[in-house]
C-alpha cells in the first residue's frame, strides 16, 4: 500500500473515506503513545475532507491528535520534530496531478517511517488489529497553529541571515500554486530579499504550470528572472519539498547540479560529510565529495531512502536529482524553502553570481526518459534487460546501473509509484551519451514489447 512516498490514490476511487479512516486508525494504533499525532495537509481540493477522515481514524484508535492548517510538507515534518509530537500524518500527493491525494506517515523525528514500520501498519490494517476506543478512551483533538512560523524561524536559525540581508538579492519564486505559498515568500522577505512570485496562490487545481516543476514547464520563471534582473529563480513542487533553480540568465539546472553546488559549499562547514544520495544522481556529487575527503552513501531511489540513510549515518547532507535537498542540522528531509535559504547563503558568502558558481563545477551531460510499462510487466522487463547486460561494472543498488567507462553510466529502473520504466544516463562526453542512450532506449522498448 505504501509506495516510494507513502500511500497515493484518487479520492472517491481507491482512496475512499472508509479506507483512509481505517488506515488512519491502524496508524494511530501503531503509534499508541501519549504524545499527540500531528495531522497536516497540502492545498489539494480533497485534502480538507481526507484530513478529517484521518483525524476521525486516529482519534478512534485512542490516540490524541492536533490538526494543522495548510503548510509545506517539510514544515509539518519540522513541527513534528520540534513541537512535541509522537508522530504525524500528512495528507498530500506531492507533485502528482490534482485528482490524486495520499498519506505520508512521520515518526517522532519528523522523518517518514521506515519500510519495516510501513509493513507493520499494513499488517495491523489487513488483520484489522487496530484499536477501537470506547467513549471513555477516545482521543482528544486540538488545533496546531504554529507550523509555518516555527518552520520559518527554524530555517532562519540555520543560515547567516545577516550576510544574505547585506546582499539583498531579488529572487523569483514559482510557487506552482502549491503549499510553499504560505511560507517561502515570507521567509525570503525576512531574509532581506526582494521576492517576486508567480503562480503564487495556493490552488488545488494547480492552474499555473501544474504541481510538478520540470525544466520543460518553467519558461515563465526563466522569463521573469530576466525581466526583473533577479539573482536566480526557484520553482517548488505541490507540497513544497522539492525545488528546481534557474540562474540569473534563466538557465535551469537539475537538482544534482544545484545540490552539488550546495554540497561543495556546506562540506566546508560539515567536514567529512557523509553525503547521502541515490544511484540516479550525477557522479558530480562523488567528485565534489572526494575533493573534500568526504564519503558518499549511494541509496535506492526515494526520498525516504535518503532520509533514513541520513539518520542511520548521521549525515548532514543529502540530495536527489529531481530537486530534493536534505539539510540534516535542520531536519533530514527534503525541503524547498531550506534549500532556497542555503542557496542564498552560498551565493552571498561566495559573492558570486549563480551561473558563475554553477559554472565552476565539472560538466557532465545527462539524459532522462520514461517508458510506459504496466506494473505487472515490470519484473519481466527488468529480467530481460539484466539478461542482455552481463558485462562491465554493474551496480544493483536499485534497478540496473551499468558503468560503460569511468565516467559513463546508464540506469534502468522500474518506477515505484507509476507504471513506468525510467532511464537515466550520464557521461562526460556528449557524443558518448547520445550513442549510449540510443542503444539502451531501443533495448528498453524491445523489452517492454517482448
Ligand atoms: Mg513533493
Amino acid at each position: 500500500m505504501f509506495g516510494t512516498n507513502g500511500i497515493r490514490g484518487i479520492p472517491g476511487k481507491d482512496l475512499t473515506l472508509e479506507f483512509v479512516t481505517e488506515m488512519a486508525q491502524s496508524i494511530g494504533s501503531y503509534f499508541s503513545g501519549t504524545q499527540p499525532i500531528l495531522i497536516g495537509r497540502d492545498v489539494r481540493n480533497s485534502s480538507p475532507a481526507l484530513s478529517k477522515a484521518v483525524l476521525a481514524g486516529v482519534l478512534s484508535s485512542g490516540s490524541n491528535a492536533e490538526e494543522a492548517e495548510i503548510a509545506p510538507t517539510p514544515a509539518h515534518q519540522f513541527a513534528v520534530r520540534t513541537l512535541g509530537y509522537g508522530g504525524g500524518i500528512i495528507v498530500t500527493a506531492s507533485h502528482n496531478p490534482s485528482q490524486y491525494n495520499g498519506m505520508k506517515v512521520l515518526g517522532k523525528d519528523g522523518v517518514e517511517i521506515s519500510r519495516e514500520n510501513e509493513r507493520e501498519i499494513e499488517l495491523i490494517y489487513h488483520e484489522k488489529k487496530y484499536k477501537k476506543a470506547d467513549w471513555k478512551s477516545i482521543g482528544r483533538c486540538g488545533k496546531e497553529t504554529r507550523v509555518v512560523e516555527n518552520y520559518i524561524k527554524g530555517i532562519m536559525s540555520q543560515v547567516d541571515a545577516g550576510k544574505i540581508n547585506e546582499s539583498k538579492p531579488t529572487v523569483v519564486m514559482d510557487i506552482g500554486n502549491g503549499a510553499q505559498a504560505v511560507a517561502a515568500p515570507y521567509l525570503g522577505e525576512r531574509l532581506g530579499c526582494k521576492i517576486i512570485t508567480i503562480n503564487g496562490q495556493a490552488d488545488g487545481n494547480f492552474p499555473g504550470r501544474g504541481p510538478e516543476p520540470t525544466p520543460a514547464n518553467l519558461n515563465d520563471l526563466c522569463e521573469a528572472v530576466k525581466v526583473y534582473h533577479a539573482a536566480f529563480g526557484v520553482a517548488y513542487d505541490g507540497d513544497g519539498d522539492r525545488s528546481l533553480f534557474c540562474d540569473e540568465n534563466g538557465e535551469i539546472y537539475w537538482g544534482d547540479r544545484t545540490g552539488s553546488l550546495l554540497v561543495d559549499f556546506l562540506l566546508e562547514k560539515h567536514r567529512g560529510g557523509p553525503v547521502v544520495t541515490t544511484v540516479s544522481t550525477s557522479q558530480l556529487v562523488g567528485i565534489i565529495a572526494e575533493k573534500h575527503n568526504a564519503k558518499v552513501i549511494w541509496t535506492t531511489v526515494g526520498a525516504v531512502d535518503v532520509s533514513r540513510a541520513m539518520v542511520n549515518s548521521q549525515a548532514p547532507l543529502g540530495l536527489e536529482e529531481n530537486g530534493g535537498f536534505f539539510y540534516g542540522p535542520h531536519i533530514p528531509v527534503r525541503d524547498g524553502a531550506m534549500t532556497t535559504a542555503l542557496i542564498l547563503e552560498a551565493l552571498a558568502s561566495r559573492k558570486m553570481s549563480f551561473s558563475k558558481a554553477i559554472g565552476s563545477l565539472p560538466m557532465f551531460f545527462q539524459k532522462k526518459a520514461k517508458y510506459e510499462c504496466p506494473n505487472e510487466k515490470k519484473s519481466a522487463v527488468m529480467k530481460y534487460l539484466e539478461a542482455k547486460n552481463k558485462e562491465g561494472k554493474i551496480d544493483r543498488t536499485d534497478g540496473l546501473k551499468i558503468w560503460l567507462d569511468d565516467h559513463t553510466w546508464i540506469l534502468l529502473r522500474p518506477s515505484g509509484t507509476e507504471p513506468l520504466i525510467r532511464v537515466y544516463a550520464e557521461s562526460d562526453d556528449q557524443e558518448k551519451l547520445d550513442s549510449t542512450y540510443e542503444t539502451f532506449q531501443l533495448l528498453v522498448k524491445e523489452a517492454i514489447a517482448s
